[in-house]
């Protein structure tokens, strides 16, 4: 895997689909000794269960460890810690990875109770904690999500859980974006795995999960979080901290020249899924006829940024997406199924950024 692939998979056997992608990567080639030191940072922010749309699923630790053992690996452990105010063994609970640790003898590191030592990061001071510091490989499992204070989350700002309850505190009041560049400094994040299977709409506490059934891989963490930001509808400009981060040298935001590898065979799934609250009201904006998750997703958090726009107010007719529209006509249609739409944006899925744009022009305008 080189440092500007993606890799993409989608469906709904999260474990599997975690193998497959970490075999894709040549995860245990990356890591090379078999007495490496390996930790695995999820997204625990909160004690509540991965359908909220705040947490890691735990099919995602599943399919790693399995993955590590099978190729011989077996110091691993789980390591997080938890916002201030959540305890890190309720969210450990919540998102069962007691179980998860149980099953296959892997320790639960709260690192809300470890030492801590603090380092230069790039001219800022920082303290890490000692549990993550000393890991040899860290895989960095953030949920894929918004926030409220930063828009996004994801892998640059899932690394807020390997500091003490102390510096979190410090980060709020610096801000958050500064501190995150250069906590990405210091704080390991060899390789990322991003759980995209229902992150929150806007808030990192969950309660709106947007459905979109993906496992991403990414090497570079600034590249992840600016490729995060088109398939949520930002530019990557409204996320201050991911060009802090890139200035410092932590990676490259240059979408336009990653390289996206999709693992499945098909474009992307189909499946079933409930809505609630606010992507409930955001969806009666859609026809979907058999949408795809990554295609839906998307066009939901298309959809909330013309919201903060205020150009949803007025009544419009709905966008068409799906495979159900393939050889039919109509107005305004959503990725390559609706080519036939008087006005039709291309792509498979397209990104949410680029929804925006064309809807803003051939949908907006309309109304
Ligand atoms: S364009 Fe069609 S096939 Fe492609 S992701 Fe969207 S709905 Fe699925």
């Amino acid at each position: 895997m080189e440092k500007n692939d993606i890799g993409i998979i989608h469906g709904t056997e999260y474990r599997a689909m975690t193998k497959k992608l970490l075999e894709w990567a040549d995860l245990a080639g990356m890591i090379g000794s078999k007495d490496k030191k390996i930790g695995l940072k999820p997204n625990l922010a909160v004690a509540k269960a991965p359908e909220s749309g705040a947490t890691t699923h735990r099919e995602l630790l599943e399919g790693t460890i399995e993955y590590l053992q099978e190729h011989g690996f077996g110091r691993i452990s789980i390591m997080e810690g938890s916002w201030v105010g959540d305890s890190t063994k309720a969210a450990f609970r919540a998102a069962g990875y007691d179980r998860v640790s149980e099953r296959y003898g892997v320790p639960l590191v709260d690192l809300q109770r470890d030492s801590f030592t603090e380092y230069d990061a790039a001219g800022m001071k920082i303290s890490l904690c000692d549990a993550a510091a000393e890991v040899d490989f860290m895989i960095n499992m953030p949920v894929l999500k918004g926030h409220c204070q930063t828009a996004v989350t994801c892998a640059l700002k899932n690394l807020k859980g390997v500091i003490p309850n102390s510096e979190k505190r410090r980060f709020h009041t610096l801000g958050l974006h500064k501190p995150i560049a250069h906590l990405n400094t210091i704080a390991r994040n060899n390789f990322i795995l991003v759980d995209n299977i229902c992150g929150d709409l806007d808030f990192e506490e969950g309660g709106n999960p947007v459905v979109m059934n993906r496992i991403l891989g990414f090497l570079d963490p600034v590249l992840c979080d600016a490729w995060v930001c088109g398939s949520m509808g930002y530019e990557t400009e409204e996320v201050p901290y991911i060009g802090l981060a890139e200035r410092l040298g932590v990676g490259s935001s240059d979408t336009g020249s990653a390289n996206v590898v999709f693992l499945n065979e098909d474009a992307a799934g189909t499946a079933k899924f409930t809505m609630t609250g606010r992507v409930k009201r955001l969806a009666g904006y859609v026809e979907p006829e058999d949408a795809c998750s990554a295609c839906y997703g998307s066009l939901i958090y298309a959809l909330d940024r013309l919201n903060d726009r205020g150009l949803l107010s007025k009544g419009a007719g709905p966008v068409s997406i799906g495979q159900g529209c393939r050889g039919k006509t109509g107005n305004t249609g959503i990725g390559r199924c609706t080519e036939l739409y008087e006005h039709s944006l291309g792509g498979c899925p397209p990104k949410a950024v680029d929804m925006v744009k064309f809807l803003e022009e051939h949908w907006v305008s309309e109304q």
